[in-house]
């Protein structure tokens, strides 16, 4: 049982030396009386919320991986065993389960099975999973949008972020993506539909780069990223513009955020600044598949996946996440079945 540990809490940007890839034990049968499923994972996701656990808090909303033990994360897998009447042998499932090749799950409420069909199973992870949804309930329950508005994104090729930019361009909105790449920035306007996209690593001031963009002002920011955009867009917000604070990933590596100086725009401009948890909205799950599925099948939305193939290829990936070589979501195939 191949798998990828943690080897110790992690200080400063994550580095693959920080992980190991080991040959492990499998256990293949679900204990009797456990509830458990015996698992075959296919594909695992990267998510830089992951960098989080890897810190020893434990005041976090999640508390942190234990070193020594296999990686948890989001991930497709097909049941191999199952003591749980919910569960069938050979069902696919898509929750949290473990960075190896095949796992005990006994904590199942994540879970929920999926469907092989038109859909590539990676998607479970990504588009109609926990990013996708993120998207979904960041851009309608937080950014309040309207049919007009001008919205800003951040991170814009990212597995959240190109689906905030095509949903909002389906809400009748006016788009603009920021990303860290040539490559990205013309993807996100030839493919992803977005109005305008420019690469923030060429940019001298970001300030003005946004005032260029949106001459008129912002009325939603959906923020990936915190830090230096952060400030820039709180000074090109509109008056009662909203801002919806996804993630900090410019912050993850920092032992000490940096500040954020132009807050007293959010009092002039009696702006919304709002941070949210995907997990406060699962309520809205079943909707947000079928929805964003039909997006899908119309041919409405895309989306755009980085698939590394192999588990050892894991960490890598992972540590990608924070340099931005990740082009679209980042998942790992361990087993294609
Ligand atoms: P992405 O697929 O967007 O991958 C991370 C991207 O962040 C990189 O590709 C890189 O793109 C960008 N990045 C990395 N370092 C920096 C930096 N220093 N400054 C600016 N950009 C940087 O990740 P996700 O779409 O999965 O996640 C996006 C954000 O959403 C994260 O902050 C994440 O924590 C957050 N999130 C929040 C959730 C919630 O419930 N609130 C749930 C899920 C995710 P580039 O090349 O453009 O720099």
């Amino acid at each position: 049982n191949k798998q990828v540990v943690l080897k110790w809490f992690v200080v400063g940007a994550p580095t693959e030396k920080d992980m190991e890839v080991r040959e492990g034990t499998a256990q293949l049968k679900a204990p009797e009386g456990s509830g458990g499923l015996v698992v075959k994972n296919l594909y695992l996701s990267c998510d830089p919320y992951m960098r989080g656990r890897m810190r020893e808090d434990y005041s976090s909303y999640i508390p942190p991986f234990q070193p020594g033990n296999a990686i948890e994360g989001f991930g497709v897998a097909k049941v191999l065993d199952s003591d749980n009447p919910n569960f069938s042998v050979g069902d696919y499932v898509a929750g949290f389960t473990g960075w190896e090749e095949y796992t005990l799950i006994t904590r199942t409420e994540s879970l929920r099975k999926v469907k092989k069909n038109d859909i590539p199973l990676s998607f479970h992870v990504g588009l109609l999973g926990m990013p996708g949804f993120t998207a979904y309930a960041g851009f309608y329950e937080v950014c309040a949008p309207k049919k007009g508005d001008a919205v800003f994104v951040s991170a814009a090729s990212g597995a959240v972020g190109q689906l905030v930019g095509q949903l909002a361009k389906l809400h009748g909105c006016y788009v603009v993506g920021s990303a860290g790449s040539k490559q990205k920035v013309q993807l996100l306007k030839d493919k992803l539909g977005f109005d305008e996209a420019f690469n923030y690593k060429e940019e001298t001031d970001l300030t003005t780069t946004l005032q260029r963009y949106f001459p008129d002002g912002i009325d939603i920011y959906f923020d990936n990223v915190g830090g230096a955009m952060l400030d820039a867009a709180l000074l090109n917000m509109k008056v009662h513009g909203r801002v919806a604070v996804c993630g900090m990933v410019s912050q993850h590596s920092y032992t000490d955020s940096e500040g954020i100086h132009n807050t007293f725009a959010l009092v002039r401009k009696r702006i919304r600044m709002e941070g949210f948890l995907q997990s406060d909205y699962l309520h809205l799950f079943p909707k947000f598949v079928e929805t964003v599925s039909n997006h899908y099948r119309e041919g409405k939305i895309i989306y755009l996946e980085d698939i590394a193939e192999g588990l050892e290829n894991a960490p890598s990936a992972f540590v990608g996440l924070f340099s931005g070589k990740n082009v679209g979501k980042q998942v790992v195939c361990v087993s294609k079945e």
